[in-house]
């Protein structure tokens, strides 16, 4: 039974799709103002995982994660860079999807820019002024709290104080607001300013919190199953989503809400303004392979802080060398035909552990804990050169299985290391020495199958790859 903590009802509860076997998720994605650092791709892989392990699952999931190219520093900066929003953004667009790639995250379904949604983002704040719940105040357009009284429940915030809401990415003091928790909805922009867009209520752009509104109900509808973000985003990011579409619709917007913990250093979070972040160009530009980092990124549950150091990238790079080698190990392995039911029984607990640990809110430590456990056994067995065929192949089948949702094995490598096919040479010269000819002959046919070409000279066995 797949169970999630609900940021909402601060409860973790069993996952029970809205309809059928459908799953309709959105995932807050990056603002595209610069390069994305890794405490970023810590929340972006939660989501990839989190996308992964509902479809192991068997749900049919639509995957949708905008790109905010629109808002504050991305204006600011386009205007010092000389350029127009589109060509400011368009290169750290690519360089997302680089990084993205490069992790094995996959990409969302449907991967919406808020440029291209200002129609809808003007429909819900014009449904929101008729409806009393917005209104217009020095030519922009604010969001009314006090007409929304469930404003607060996701993020336990009350707010009986004067407290100053919005964000200081939306929020400056040169708008009048009713009430100070009020938050943009549409922001009046001078008309020479070509960072705008006409609406029926003036030239202006959107805040940056009906963007997400906007997207989400266009492409999952106005209530859907899943959202998720990072911490930061549950307020008041996501606190004004909630008001602006459930404010517009009167339905429920989203059943489950899911927040990944932060990437820290030293303590504090990672970020660009604190200048203790790390671009994951920045990480690789060192050497270190993306795989170590997205092991690193997962070898925490995603609702823990994780503190980034070096050490630690260093310990992930060995892990994910071993989780390689043990797969090559296996595939390589010298076999007898059948199962040795104790081996197929190591599998299927290490099988049935991992799928338990995700279902536990995706424990992914305890689910890579599960997987280290079967590795080590399987080690011991191979180490004793009782893997039986059967059960090769169940490993195999079995890292296939946890790869689809973590993604942390690498490539499966058909290419063999010179030292495995030294070794495996050398077995041949023994197999042949003892007149064991079958053995001999299934070699050099498993070296062909890997396009490793045997010539028999008379220093000895020369080996070629094909
Ligand atoms: P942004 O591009 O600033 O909109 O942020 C993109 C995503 O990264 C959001 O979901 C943030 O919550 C998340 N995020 C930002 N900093 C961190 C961090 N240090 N650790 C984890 N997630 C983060
Ligand atoms: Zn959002």
């Amino acid at each position: 039974m797949l169970r999630f903590h609900n940021t909402l009802t601060n409860q973790t509860e069993e996952f029970r799709p809205l309809s059928g076997n459908d799953v309709k998720m959105y995932i807050c994605g990056p603002t595209v103002w610069n390069f994305a650092h890794i405490g970023n791709f810590r929340t972006f892989t939660f989501g990839d995982v989190l996308a992964r392990y509902l479809r192991f699952k068997g749900y049919a999931l639509t995957h949708v994660m905008n790109l905010t190219d629109v808002d504050d520093r991305i204006i600011n900066e386009s205007h010092r860079a000389g350029q127009t929003i589109g060509e400011f953004v368009e290169p750290y667009i690519v360089a997302f999807w680089e990084d993205m790639d490069a992790l094995g995250n996959r990409r969302p379904d449907v991967a919406p820019r808020a440029t291209g949604h200002i129609a809808e983002m003007i429909d819900i704040i014009q449904t929101l002024l008729d409806n009393g719940k917005a209104y217009e105040s020095e030519g922009s357009i604010y969001f009314r709290i006090a007409a929304f009284p469930d404003y607060g429940k996701l993020s336990k915030i009350r707010f009986e104080g004067n407290i100053v809401g919005g964000s200081e990415r939306i929020d400056t003091d040169k708008y009048e607001k009713e009430d100070a928790r009020d938050f943009a909805l549409w922001k009046l922009v001078d008309r020479s300013d070509p960072a705008g867009w006409d609406a029926p209520f003036g030239y202006g752009r959107p805040g940056w919190h009906i963007e997400c509104s906007a997207m989400s109900m266009k492409y999952l509808g106005e209530t859907f199953d899943i959202h998720a973000g990072g911490i930061d985003l549950q307020f008041p990011h996501h606190e004004n989503e909630i008001a602006q579409s459930e404010g517009a619709t009167g339905k429920l917007f989203s059943k489950y809400w899911l927040h990944g913990e932060f990437l820290k250093v030293d303590s504090e979070k990672m970020s660009k303004s604190l200048g203790n972040d790390f671009t994951l160009r920045d990480i690789l530009g060192r050497g270190y392979p993306p795989l170590a980092i997205r092991y690193l990124l997962l070898s925490v549950p995603y609702n823990k802080q994780l503190n980034f150091t070096f050490e630690g990238l260093q310990g992930a790079v060995s892990t994910t060398e071993r989780l390689q080698q043990f797969r090559r190990l296996v595939s390589g392995a010298n076999t007898t035909e059948g199962s040795d039911p104790e081996v197929k029984a190591l599998i299927d607990k290490a099988l049935t552990d991992f799928e338990a640990a995700m279902d536990d809110d995706l424990n992914t430590s305890q689910a890579l804990a599960a997987i280290h456990n079967l590795v080590r056994e399987i080690n011991s067995v191979l180490g004793r050169d009782a893997l039986r065929a059967d059960d090769r192949q169940s490993v195999l089948e079995a890292i296939e299985k946890f790869d689809a949702v973590l993604g942390i094995f690498g490539k499966a490598e058909t290419e063999m290391l010179d030292a495995e096919i030294e070794a495996l040479i050398e077995e041949r010269q023994e197999a042949r020495r003892s007149r064991n000819f079958a053995r001999s002959d299934e070699i050099r046919n498993l070296l062909a199958e890997r396009g490793i070409v045997l010539e028999d000279t008379k220093d000895g066995v020369r080996w070629k790859r094909k």
